[in-house]
């Protein structure tokens, strides 16, 4: 088991908070301590509009995955959002951040926006095999939009799953 807190709520319900990766933990904070944690995190990525976002990433040293990643420059996207969005936007996680154009930076946050409300609408990452999400755990993963083998390795530190085809 992962559970490493938790509170009793009354006699019969608890909440739990389980955490398989050990993250950063859970932090019991007053209102100053709160604002100075928000303060290390940029922009929720839900009210990130399009200006801002081409504003936040341009020019930006390292991979785009790192970046997308990276919660102090947007808050709220995580490792398999992260996969899903790039896959849909056709762009390589390990493109440089400042090599790519204004016109793949619109697309990547569009795919954003339609991969963040379907998310939040089901509670989670969709596993549906149209998504990448669907197949990434799959032994031999297939690209959902061109059939081909999809590639598997480490960047930004975590399992990120790619289209060599589709996303260059
Ligand atoms: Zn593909």
């Amino acid at each position: 088991m992962h559970d490493r807190i938790v509170l009793m709520l009354d006699g019969t319900r608890n909440l739990c908070y389980r955490d398989q990766r050990k993250l950063q933990g859970v932090q019991l904070a007053d209102g100053a301590a709160v604002d100075r944690i928000l303060d290390g995190l940029g922009p929720d990525a839900l009210d990130v509009n399009r200006e801002d976002f081409l504003e936040l990433l341009s020019g930006r040293r390292g991979a785009i995955k790192s970046a997308l990643m990276d919660q102090s420059v947007i808050a709220g996207l995580g490792n398999l959002l992260c996969d899903e969005i790039l896959w849909r936007a056709r762009v390589a996680p390990r493109t440089p951040t400042r090599n790519l154009s204004e016109k793949a930076l619109r697309r990547i946050h569009a795919a954003l926006g339609r991969v963040l409300e379907a998310s939040v609408r089901a509670g989670c990452v969709p596993p549906r095999r149209s998504w990448l999400t669907g197949r990434r755990d799959d032994s031999e993963p297939l690209c959902p939009r061109c059939g081909s083998s999809m590639r598997s390795s480490r960047v930004a530190g975590r399992r990120t799953v790619w289209c060599p085809q589709c996303q260059t």
